[in-house]
């Protein structure tokens, strides 16, 4: 699949846009602070509905103005189709072939994105949510179902946790209400948790063979999932429902105490261990990076196998932060097959053989 052509309209720095794009490889060159990010925020946008870098949807708007709009014209499946988001005071839009979705779950994965930025490092070094997020997103662009159970679970965390805080003050001691809210929260974690366990398998299968790769053959990619409760990856549902029930039968009191929801896929994380040891706390810079990277490749993969085309590949300021090695490792395995954007502020960085390929834009202050 790729972008044809992208619109903006008081989309951050740019007034107006129209921009038509190479099906390969399109370089995005530009001093700091004149729009490369914007620009592929602008299509991760419209692939997410919403940002990389804020969950703030009004920052996206321009100052001063009323509303932002993009629209993307987007090949996939051999035909072109349409996909529009707007952006107002009066909340969001999401149009897919001119019509509007009300669910965002039938609108997200029209469009499939990968980016890599330099804040992707997080995945490695930063907290667990980062890399829940991580799992979500992906695992949500290839089953639209996966977001509607995510979004269920974490209503009713929410409404698990304020009767938690309330049976902690002693408000009302029924606790009817919390076995209710229990049981609906275990339909959808057994969910969520089944999916997870099948999408790391895959994860696993691509990421460890790939930062081989990248790695010159030194480096062996461990992937674990380190869950609040104790389930081996092999079970279906219904066994996690199962062990589900039975911890949180046990933990009732303690919930209570604390007033919160102490078990679940929102507690959960993900360990990188690179030859035995956690990346996160042992590893080099170069290791981690070469972690991230692994990680956003085998998403490409990933995808292409669930939805049988490659997604676009958005790298915003990495490549020129890649030895000369890892930068062609990179370019070889995409080569070809992913609609790739490249964002630099100089044109040094980047390898002579890419540039002869690429369609070139110049930046310059939203322009
Ligand atoms: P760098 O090389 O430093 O990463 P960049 O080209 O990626 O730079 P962007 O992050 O795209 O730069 O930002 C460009 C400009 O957009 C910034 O100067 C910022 O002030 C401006 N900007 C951000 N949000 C808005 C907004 N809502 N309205 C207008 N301008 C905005
Ligand atoms: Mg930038």
């Amino acid at each position: 699949m790729h972008i044809h052509q992208l619109a903006l309209k008081n989309y951050r720095n740019y007034d107006q846009m129209t921009l038509k794009f190479d099906d390969k490889i399109n370089v995005i060159i530009g001093e700091n602070a004149q729009g490369k990010t914007n620009l592929m925020e602008a299509i991760y946008v419209l692939a997410f509905s919403k940002s990389h870098r804020t969950p703030r949807d009004k920052e996206l708007v321009q100052w001063e103005k009323e509303y932002a709009k993009i629209e993307g014209s987007v090949f996939k499946r051999n035909r072109y189709f349409p996909l529009e988001i707007v952006i107002s005071s009066k909340g969001k839009k999401a149009k897919l072939n001119h019509l509007e979705q009300r669910r965002l779950s039938d609108y997200i994965g029209a469009l499939n994105v990968v980016m890599f930025a330099p804040e992707d490092l997080n995945l490695v070094k930063g907290s667990p949510q980062v890399r829940r997020r991580f799992i979500d997103m992906e695992i949500g662009q290839i089953q639209p179902t996966y977001i509607y159970h995510l979004g269920q679970y974490q209503k009713i965390l929410k409404q698990r946790n304020f009767l938690l805080k309330s049976l902690q003050r002693n408000q009302q001691s029924d606790r009817t209400m919390l076995q209710v809210l229990t049981e609906q929260l275990i339909e959808h974690a057994a969910f969520i948790i089944e999916k997870r366990f099948t999408f790391l398998d895959l994860l696993r299968k691509w990421a460890g063979p790939i930062h081989n790769g990248i790695s010159r053959g030194i480096e062996q990619l461990e992937i674990n999932y380190h869950g609040s409760i104790e389930v081996s990856e092999e079970s279906n549902r219904e066994k996690i429902t199962t062990i589900y029930h039975e911890r949180f039968a046990e933990m009732e009191n303690r919930e209570v105490e604390r007033g919160s929801t102490l078990i679940g896929p929102h507690r959960d994380d993900l360990i990188f261990h690179v030859n035995g040891k956690d990346v996160q706390t042992y590893g080099s810079q170069g290791q981690q990076r070469t972690t991230a990277l692994s990680l956003k490749l085998a998403e490409i993969e990933l995808i292409f196998n669930e939805v049988g085309e490659y997604p676009i590949l958005l790298l915003d300021d990495v490549l020129s932060e890649l030895d000369d090695f890892r930068q062609s490792h990179l370019l070889n395995t995409i080569q070809g097959k992913v609609q790739t954007f490249v964002s630099t502020t100089s044109v040094e960085g980047i390898k002579h053989e890419t540039l002869e390929k690429a369609e070139l834009f110049r930046i310059e202050n939203g322009k």
